[in-house]
C-alpha cells in the first residue's frame, strides 16, 4: 500500500484538512464522523482545558486530527488517541513518528477501553454523538481520576448536563454530572462548522471533577428509581429505600408531594446519604 504519510516531513506541515484531503477516507455515519477543520475552533477547544504542560492526555476519535494536532502543539507528556475506524488509526500510526514518541495510537472501541491502560489526567474529545452519553456515564463512575475533561456533545445533551431543577432538561444525568464535577458550558457551534454538517447544534462542555464520598452505584441506582417516572411522587418511587421517606423529605424542607425533578443536586446528596443509613 502506498505510504502517503511520507508526504509529510514535519508536524508543522500538518493540518486536519490536509490530512483529510491526502488520505481521502470517506466519512461514515455509523462512527458519528462529523469533522472540524477550523483551526481557530480546535485551538479554542484545546485551550479551554487549561495548562496541559506535562500532562497525559487522551482523545477519543481523532479522525483527521483537528483537535489532535492542537493538543500536540502543547508541551504535553503524552497523547493517547483512541480510534475505532481502522483507516484513521492506520493514518495516525504512520504519522506518529513526526511527534517524537508523544503520540500513541490505540485502535479500539473507546467503550471497551479500560482507562487503566492509559491513565489520562485530561480527556479532550469531539465525541461521536451516538456513544457520547454512554462514554460520559462510563467515565463518571470514576470521575475524580481525571483533572479535566473537555467534551463536545450535541446541544440537547449538553443542556441536560448543566440543567437546573424544575426545567425540562433536568434529569439523572444532570444530577450525576453536577454531583461529580463543576460543569461549565464553553461555547455552542453551528452545524455548518462540521464536515459533513450534522442535523443538530453542538456544544463544548468543560468538567472539573471533584472528590465525593457517596458510593457511585448506590447513588446511581437511587437516581434511576427517582427519575424512571419523572411525574411520580418520590414518596412512591423511593419507598423501597426507607419506610419513613415522608419524614426524610420533610426534614430536607420538601413536601410529601415532591417529584425528583424538583430536588436540587445538593439535596439529592443529603437525601441519598439518609437513605443509605
Ligand atoms: N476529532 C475529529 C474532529 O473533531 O474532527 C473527529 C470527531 S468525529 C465527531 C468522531 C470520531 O470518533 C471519528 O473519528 C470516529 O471514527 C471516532 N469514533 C466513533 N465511535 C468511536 C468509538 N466507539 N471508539 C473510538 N472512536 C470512535
Amino acid at each position: 500500500m502506498e505510504k502517503r504519510q511520507t508526504l509529510f516531513h514535519s508536524s508543522d506541515q500538518l493540518t486536519a484538512k490536509k490530512v483529510f484531503d491526502t488520505f481521502q477516507n470517506r466519512t461514515t455515519k455509523k462512527f458519528g464522523q462529523n469533522f472540524l477543520f477550523d483551526t481557530n475552533i480546535n485551538r479554542k477547544i484545546v485551550a479551554s482545558a487549561g495548562d496541559l504542560a506535562g500532562k497525559v492526555v487522551m482523545e477519543v476519535g481523532p479522525g483527521p486530527g483537528g483537535i489532535t494536532l492542537e493538543i500536540l502543539k502543547r508541551p504535553i507528556k503524552k497523547l493517547f488517541i483512541v480510534e475505532i475506524d481502522r483507516r484513521w488509526a492506520e493514518v495516525w500510526r504512520g504519522l506518529s513518528e513526526l511527534f517524537n514518541g508523544k503520540l500513541e495510537v490505540i485502535e479500539k472501541d473507546a467503550l471497551k477501553l479500560r482507562e487503566e491502560e492509559v491513565s489520562p489526567q485530561v480527556i479532550i474529545s469531539n465525541l461521536p454523538y451516538n456513544v457520547s452519553t454512554v462514554l460520559l456515564t462510563k467515565w463518571l463512575a470514576n470521575f475524580d481520576k481525571y483533572e479535566k475533561l473537555v467534551l463536545m456533545f450535541q446541544k440537547e445533551v449538553a443542556d441536560r448536563l448543566y440543567a437546573k431543577p424544575s426545567t425540562k432538561s433536568y434529569g439523572k444525568l444532570s444530577v450525576l454530572t453536577q454531583w461529580k464535577s463543576e460543569v461549565e458550558k464553553v461555547f455552542d457551534l453551528d452545524s455548518g462548522c462540521f464536515t459533513p454538517p450534522p442535523k443538530v447544534k453542538s456544544t463544548v462542555v468543560k468538567f472539573t471533577p471533584k472528590k465525593v464520598s457517596e458510593d457511585y452505584n448506590f447513588f446511581s441506582s437511587v437516581l434511576n428509581d427517582a427519575f424512571l417516572h419523572r411525574r411520580k411522587l418520590l414518596v412512591k418511587t423511593l419507598r423501597k429505600y426507607a419506610e419513613n421517606i415522608e419524614e426524610i423529605l420533610e426534614n430536607l424542607g420538601y413536601s410529601r408531594l415532591v417529584r425528583a425533578e424538583e430536588i436540587s443536586v445538593k439535596d439529592f446528596q443529603k437525601l441519598i446519604s439518609c437513605l443509605r443509613k
